[in-house]
């Protein structure tokens, strides 16, 4: 399987779908990021959160804005949200009897969110586990390497989770890695996913907006600015 990126205002973005997504990760390994808009407007601030993105063995596009983005500039792609594709690497984490570690959240939520996951899938093999609130990263990172688990879910919200991942990678090259924002917090029931209603019509933003609305100062300006930088750069192309 060979990567097809496309490019958004500077940041390559891979068109797999989804299931491909899932079978490209297990054969590469490496770290995955989850993109959004709130990401490529922190990278344009950041050149080491750009390299790092656009160095990435994988680059998915998670969130509605970066789907509708590359839809006018020309590339059709599915949008896979990190939550989901984080599901479905566990399941086959299971399937392939591969080990799995989890960081990040608090401590209740990654306790409940493993026993959650337990319960789902008997056989996933967790052999490691912590919240993400550390001071010592590096003794989590040691941790991380005696372990050397095949997959690490990592919810430290982003850039930090990315920047966390792009600094054990190379210590660990036969894994793969993927940054999960608050993924935990919903598989541990804390949170609620919007309903698919609102997913299917691409409005989770706007469902978490309304049940958490200090998430608005994220969204907004962010996601406008965003849509118009990439109708500029559509119509400097023409
Ligand atoms: N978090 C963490 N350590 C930190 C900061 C955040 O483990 O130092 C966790 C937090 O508890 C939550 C997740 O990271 O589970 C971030 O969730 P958020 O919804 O902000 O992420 P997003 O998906 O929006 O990037």
């Amino acid at each position: 399987m060979n990567r097809a990126k496309v490019d958004i205002l500077g940041y390559g973005v891979d068109t797999f779908c989804f299931n491909e997504a899932v079978d490209y990760i297990y054969q590469t390994h490496g770290q995955v990021v989850t993109i959004n808009p709130e990401m490529i407007e922190y990278g344009n601030k950041n050149s080491e959160f750009k390299n790092l993105i656009n160095n990435a063995e994988l680059v998915v596009p998670d969130g509605i804005g970066v789907k509708v983005g590359l839809k006018i500039l020309g590339t059709s792609v599915e949008r896979i949200p990190g939550i989901d594709l984080g599901k479905a690497i566990l399941k086959r984490a299971q399937y392939l009897k591969k080990t799995v570690a989890l960081v990040g959240a608090q401590q209740d939520v990654i306790e409940n969110a493993v026993v959650n996951l337990k319960f789902e899938m008997a056989d996933l093999n967790i052999v490691y586990y912590r919240d993400g609130y550390f001071t010592d990263e590096n003794e989590v990172k040691q941790e991380l390497l005696s372990k050397s688990p095949d997959v690490v879910l990592v919810a430290l919200g982003s850039p930090k989770q990315e920047f966390f991942i792009n600094s054990i990678k190379k210590q660990l090259p036969e894994s793969v890695f993927i940054g999960l924002g608050g993924s935990f917090d919903v598989w541990a029931g804390k949170v609620k996913r919007a309903p698919k209603i609102f997913r299917n019509l691409g409005l989770e933003w706007l469902y978490r907006i309304v049940t958490e609305p200090e998430r608005i100062k994220r969204v907004f300006p962010t996601l406008p600015l965003f849509i118009i930088k990439v109708i500029k750069e559509r119509l400097l192309k023409k």
